[in-house]
């Protein structure tokens, strides 16, 4: 046996459940056939441990995340909780351990898989074969500078927020994306808008220094101002290789990666935080979409997000690239062999369920390791 490492895993509410069961499928799949087995821990967050224990997420679960080697978090919420009292709504739980983790660097990559690439909306040209890491710093900048909110000073009413960063929060986010392109393809955007924003000017300076160090020689780096990014990234979305930015701009430049990719149940993200003294680093795998209460329980929900994001996890907290290649290849052959979930159906193809298409997905796992 390789490894007897920790997971956490809290599927949440809605779809997180079906989805994370996928996993739990390739994980025992792991287990027979690749020789590889993890200790997996099951807790409750959001909507779920509220209904128990009254909030979002327990002391016990948080201590468990802490020490876990990964946590891989389904999905949150739905319209039964809207009138939950703020501090308890499922999303505190997932804002509670992104804090008390200090998870960073987000990592959104932008993957197309060829049998999907009539589902995006460019064309099939510009977006076969892509391959991107958005990393957005996460946990500063915009969203969470002081002072925040309304000031009102002689009358008149006005609302600031403030973006702020410290020379070591740029500096480990763009460690991140460097030790990132390494390991792909050694190129390195990093975007903001230092023509106009002082933080900007900052954040350029100190990336540029990063790189000329000498610690990063073998990575290709450039500049690129936010709004030309966004143009470049619906324009040639295949110059890309590992995009760094702040908060804001990456909230905005991810999302608009993902379009490339055509769906919603097909993108997974991996939080990181700082490594400990062990040399361990914090780690949270999640699908982008949300707990989709309008089809929670029917077996209608795309597992591929939270599959991926399992992949993910094999990949950056565990060092099994094979795993994760597998995976991610066993899904692409699943959906060109014709099995689709109702999202990304097609014409000519079969519509499955979520644990069909499961079934799918370790049909392919076992002809890839035959
Ligand atoms: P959503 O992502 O849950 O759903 C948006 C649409 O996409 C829905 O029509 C849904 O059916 C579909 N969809 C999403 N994932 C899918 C999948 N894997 N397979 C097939 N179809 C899928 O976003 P929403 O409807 O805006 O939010 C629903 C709830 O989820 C809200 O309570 C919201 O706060 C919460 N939410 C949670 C997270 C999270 O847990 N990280 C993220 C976003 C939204």
């Amino acid at each position: 046996m390789a490894s007897n490492k920790t997971i956490l895993m809290l599927p949440g509410d809605g779809i997180g459940p079906e989805a994370c069961n996928q996993v739990r499928r390739i994980i025992d799949w792991m287990a027979k056939r690749r020789s590889v087995s993890f200790d997996v821990k099951e807790g409750l967050v959001g909507g779920a441990c509220y209904d128990v224990h009254k909030e979002a997420v327990t002391d016990e679960t948080m201590a468990d995340a802490m020490s876990a080697d990964a946590v891989l978090f389904g999905a949150v919420g739905g319209p039964q909780y809207d009138n939950v009292e703020r501090h308890a709504r499922p999303e505190a739980g997932l804002l509670r351990l992104r804090k008390d983790m200090d998870l960073f660097a987000n990592l959104r990559p932008a993957v197309t898989f060829d049998a999907l690439l009539d589902a995006s909306t460019l064309k099939p040209e510009v977006i076969s074969g892509l391959d991107i890491m958005i990393v957005r710093e996460l946990t500063s900048g915009v969203y969470f500078g002081e002072p925040r909110g309304m000031q009102t000073y002689e009358g008149v009413e006005r609302c600031v927020d403030t973006q702020a960063y410290t020379r070591a929060e740029i500096e480990r986010v763009t460690a991140v994306a460097f030790d990132l392109a390494r390991k792909r393809g050694k190129k390195v955007h990093s975007s903001e808008k230092s023509n106009v924003m002082e933080t900007g000017l900052f954040w350029k300076n100190i990336v540029t220094e990063m790189h000329q160090s000498g610690d990063y020689d073998d990575i290709e780096l450039h500049h690129i101002l936010a709004d030309n990014c966004a143009m470049q990234l619906v324009k040639n979305p295949k110059q890309f290789d590992v995009i760094v930015t702040d908060n804001l701009f990456g909230d905005l430049l991810s999302d608009a990666a993902a379009m490339a990719t055509g769906s919603l149940g097909m993108l997974p993200s991996a939080s990181l935080g700082g490594i400990d003294e062990n040399g361990n680093r914090k780690a949270l795998y999640e699908p982008v979409h949300g707990s989709a209460p309008d089809i929670a329980g029917k077996d209608l929900a795309n597992p591929s997000a939270t599959m991926l994001s399992f992949a993910m996890l094999l990949r950056y907290s565990f060092d099994l690239q094979e795993d994760a290649n597998m995976i991610e290849q066993a899904i692409q052959n699943a959906m060109t062999s014709g099995k689709r979930t109702g999202d990304i159906m097609a014409d000519g193809c079969e519509q499955v369920g979520c644990s069909g298409f499961g079934d799918a997905v370790l049909a392919e796992l076992d002809k890839l390791a035959a």
